[in-house]
C-alpha cells in the first residue's frame, strides 16, 4: 500500500513539476479577437536578413488553418562557416508569451547589427514557433492543442515542424523562451544536467538588475530551487511515456544535453521581461561553455 501511495506522490509531484510552468487557460472555442499581427514580425526578421551577409532564412512550414495562414520561420546566423558551437533558440511556443518571441526578434537584429560579436558560433532561431497562437495571444493552437504538450504525440502541425527542422541535428545549446503568468519572478529550468554553475549566474545577474526571481513555483515535491529548476532525467522520460513531452524535454532527450527554459513573470511590464530574457539568453550564449 505504501508503495502504491509513493508511487501516485511521485506521478502527481512529476505532473506538477513538467505540467505547466507557464499557468492554465480554458480550452480554445470560440472566435477570438486579433491581438497582434505577424506581418510586424516578418517584417523585422526580413529586415535583419537583408542587412547581414551572415544571416539565411528558411520556412520550415505553413501553419493553415480556416482563415488563418502563416509561415513558421527559421533563422540561420553563420559567420564561420559551420565551425562554431550550435546553438538554437525558439520561442513563441504558447501564444500568449511574448516576451520570448521579442527576444528571439531582438537576437536576430543584434546578429544582423553586431555579427562580430556572435562570430564564434552557428545560430537558428525560430521567432514564433505558434503564430496562431501569437496572432490571438492564446497559449494553444487553433486546434485548442498546447504545442508544448504535443512533443511525443506530434498531433499539431507545429509540432512536427519543429520535429522535421532539427531531425538529424546536434546542438551544443538549445533554449526555448516562455512566460508564466502567475509566477512573482524570473526562473529556468535546466534539463538532465548536473552544472548549474551558469543557471547560478544568470539567476544573480537578474536579481543584481534588481528584478525578482521565483523561489515558489507551486510544485508538490520538487519546487524552484532559488530560480533553478532542475528536471531530473526520469522526469523526461515520464513525460515521454504519458505523451505530454515539451518542446524543451524533446531537444533534451534527442538533440542537445544542454537545453534551457526561460520563463519571465508576465506580471511586470514587457520592457522588464523583455530585458531578463535578453541578458539570460546573452548569459547562456557566453558563459556556458561545452
Ligand atoms: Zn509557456
Amino acid at each position: 500500500m505504501k508503495s502504491v501511495i509513493e508511487s501516485l506522490a511521485l506521478c502527481i509531484s512529476v505532473l506538477a513539476l513538467f505540467a505547466c510552468a507557464s499557468g492554465h487557460h480554458a480550452l480554445f472555442t470560440g472566435e477570438p479577437a486579433l491581438v497582434r499581427k505577424i506581418n510586424a514580425i516578418e517584417k523585422r526578421l526580413e529586415k535583419a536578413v537583408s542587412a547581414s551577409p551572415f544571416l539565411s532564412m528558411e520556412v520550415i512550414g505553413t501553419v493553415t488553418y480556416d482563415n488563418f495562414q502563416a509561415p513558421v520561420r527559421a533563422l540561420t546566423f553563420n559567420f564561420h562557416r559551420d565551425n562554431g558551437r550550435k546553438v538554437l533558440i525558439s520561442a513563441g511556443v504558447h501564444g500568449n508569451e511574448p516576451a520570448g518571441v521579442n527576444c528571439a526578434v531582438r537576437l536576430a537584429e543584434s546578429l544582423a547589427k553586431y555579427p562580430e560579436k556572435y562570430k564564434n558560433d552557428v545560430y537558428d532561431i525560430i521567432a514564433v514557433v505558434n503564430p496562431w497562437g501569437w496572432s490571438y495571444d492564446i497559449r494553444y493552437n487553433r486546434h485548442g492543442i498546447d504545442i508544448n504538450r504535443d512533443f511525443a504525440s506530434f498531433k499539431s502541425q507545429e509540432a512536427k515542424f519543429i520535429r522535421e527542422f532539427v531531425k538529424g541535428k546536434k546542438y551544443d545549446l538549445m533554449i526555448d523562451l516562455h512566460e508564466d503568468p502567475t509566477a512573482e519572478g524570473f526562473y529556468l529550468y535546466q534539463y538532465g544536467h548536473p552544472d548549474k554553475a551558469t543557471a547560478k549566474q544568470v539567476i544573480a545577474k537578474i536579481k543584481m538588475m534588481g528584478y525578482p526571481t521565483e523561489q515558489n513555483v507551486s510544485m508538490i515535491i520538487l519546487k524552484t530551487k532559488d530560480g533553478i529548476i532542475d528536471a531530473p532525467m526520469w522526469g523526461l522520460w515520464y513525460m515521454k511515456l504519458t505523451r505530454q513531452l515539451s518542446i524543451a524535454n524533446f531537444y533534451r532527450l534527442n538533440h542537445s544535453k544542454n537545453v534551457f527554459t526561460l520563463e519571465t513573470p508576465t506580471r511586470l511590464p514587457m520592457e522588464d521581461r523583455l530585458k531578463m530574457q535578453t541578458i539570460a539568453v546573452d548569459m547562456l550564449l557566453n558563459g556556458w561553455l561545452p
